[in-house]
This record gives structure tokens, sequence and C-alpha cells, in this order.
């Protein structure tokens, strides 16, 4: 096996907040590679089901849109459920909120753990069953940098992402016997509407253009100057499901142009 294995023809991939980001770019590598999928997010509008449509007849596989608030964790296990089979998880959905600690909005610290982290707790212990029942599983969470590394001003963030990749190791060490992994994927900086949002504050609060703000602020700590992109979180993920990564669970990957070798 030399080339790498695609992951095995005909397997379901629940990806959360994929209408946009990193979940999208995940969900169109996933498609690409012939994965049936499911996208997420908390809107049930036209555009979310002709996106689904317009990602199935580009690809030939099965891709369905199915809106869930993933602040409630009924509603995370309404979405497996309403799946009905899902052999891939892929908790994506996230939020940020930027604030020094005694400033930090309590209702944003409680909304970013629902959705950054207890979702994840929810989604999984609604799909391992499916995963167990089938006998074939990966769940790939997406952590961040900031599951590795604090930044001030990011106190919920920071320890949701911890969080996860913690619940990452627990969620491999409960499976370990099994054909099924569970790994973290730590992205430093890719450009999608999430960081997007924060460029505008950023120029604000240190006075600087849009792209000094984005070279020395945003990417002071990703040595490779660079953003990520989304199509290659998409390539990892689906690496993460190749046969070549069978081993390879309890871990983080690292996508961060070398942050966190520092
Ligand atoms: P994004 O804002 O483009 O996407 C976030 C997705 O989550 C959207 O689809 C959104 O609709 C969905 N979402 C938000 N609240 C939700 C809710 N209550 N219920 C269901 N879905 C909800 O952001 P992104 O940058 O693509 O981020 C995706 C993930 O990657 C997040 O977990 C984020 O923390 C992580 N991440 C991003 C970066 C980056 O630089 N962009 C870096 C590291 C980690």
């Amino acid at each position: 096996m030399s080339q790498l294995a695609p992951p095995p023809a005909g397997k379901t991939a629940v990806i959360t907040g994929s209408n946009s980001g990193i979940g999208l770019g995940i969900a169109r590598s996933f498609a690409g590679a012939g994965l049936n999928v499911v996208l997420n997010s908390y809107t049930d509008r036209k555009e979310d089901h002709a996106l689904a449509e317009e990602m199935s007849k580009a690809h030939g596989v099965e891709v369905r849109y199915i809106g869930a608030d993933l602040s409630k964790g009924d509603e995370a296990r309404r979405l497996i459920e309403d799946a009905g089979t899902c052999d891939i998880l892929v908790n994506n959905a996230g939020i940020q909120h930027v604030a020094g600690i005694e400033e930090f909005p309590a209702g944003k610290w409680d909304a970013i753990i629902a959705i950054n982290l207890s979702s994840a707790f929810h989604t999984t212990a609604a799909a391992l069953p499916m995963m167990r029942e089938s006998g074939w599983g990966r769940v790939i969470n997406i952590a961040s940098a900031h599951g590795l590394r604090a930044s001030p001003y990011k106190s919920a963030y920071v320890a949701a992402k911890h969080g996860i990749v913690g619940m990452t190791k627990v969620v491999a060490l409960e499976t370990a016997q099994e054909p099924i992994t569970a790994n973290a994927i730590c992205p430093g900086y890719v450009l999608t509407p999430l960081v997007e949002a924060q460029i505008p504050e950023t120029m604000e609060k240190y006075d600087m253009d849009r792209e000094t703000a984005i070279r020395d602020v945003l990417l002071t700590r990703q040595p490779s100057k660079e953003f990520a992109t989304t199509d290659q979180l998409g390539g990892t993920a689906l690496f993460l499901c190749s046969d070549h990564a069978a081993q390879i669970t309890g871990t983080t990957l690292s996508v961060d142009g070398g942050w966190t070798a520092v």
C-alpha cells in the first residue's frame, strides 16, 4: 500500500458547522473523495439545502443538510439521530469572543463552552453506537493551536479547545481496541469568516492597516507568516480517515505553520 488508501467507499460523514469556513472545506474534500456528507449549522435556510444539492451534483455522492443549534445538547444528539448513520464525525462548529477575563460576558463564556466543547460530547455519545454497529469509525475534532497554547483575551476559547483535546484522548482510550480512532486537528490561523471577523477589531485596537494587523498581530505566532487553507484542512481530515491512519489515535495533528514548534 504505497498510495494514500482512501476511506472505505459508501461511508457517511457528519460535519458540524459546515456551511462555512473549515467545515465547508472538509465537506468539499470528503464529497470529492466519494464520501456521503451531512452538512450542518444552526440555520435552516433555502441556501443551506441548495449548498447540499450543489455539492451532491458536483461529486455524485449523497449530501444532506440538517439544521441543529449545537449550543443545545439535545439538538446535537438529534443531529446524529436524524443523520441515521455516522461513520465519520467531524466536530468543527465553533465561535469566538475576545475580551479580558474581567470584562468577558458570562453569556459568551457559556455559549463558547457549549458550542466549541459540549456539543462534541453530545455528538460523540450519539455517534459511537453507530460506529460500533457498522464496525468502523473516525472521530475528528477540530481543536486549534489554542488547544495546545494560550493567548490573552481568549479565556473561553482556550479553555474549550484545551478541553476538546483532552476529550479526544478519552474517546481514543475508550475505543482503543476497536476499529475506531479519535484525533484532534489543531489549525493555526486559517482565513475563514471566524478570523475575518477578528481583523477589524485588531486593526482598531492596534491602530494598524489590514496587512500589518494580519502579519504583525494575527500571524505573529505563525512562523510561516501564511494562513493555512481550508483545502489543507480537508486533506488532513481525509488522511485521518484513510487506512494509513488506522493506528493514529488519541493525538493532535498541528496544521499551524510552526506555531506550536516555538
Ligand atoms: P466559521 O465561522 O467559518 O465556521 C463556523 C461554523 O460553525 C459555521 O458553519 C457556523 O454556522 C457554525 N456554528 C456556529 N454556531 C453554531 C451553532 N450554535 N450550531 C451549529 N453550528 C454553529 O469558522 P471557522 O474558522 O471555519 O471555524 C471552524 C472551526 O475551526 C472552529 O471550531 C474554530 O474554532 C476552528 N479553528 C479555526 C481557526 C481559524 O483560523 N479559522 C483556527 C483554529 C481552529
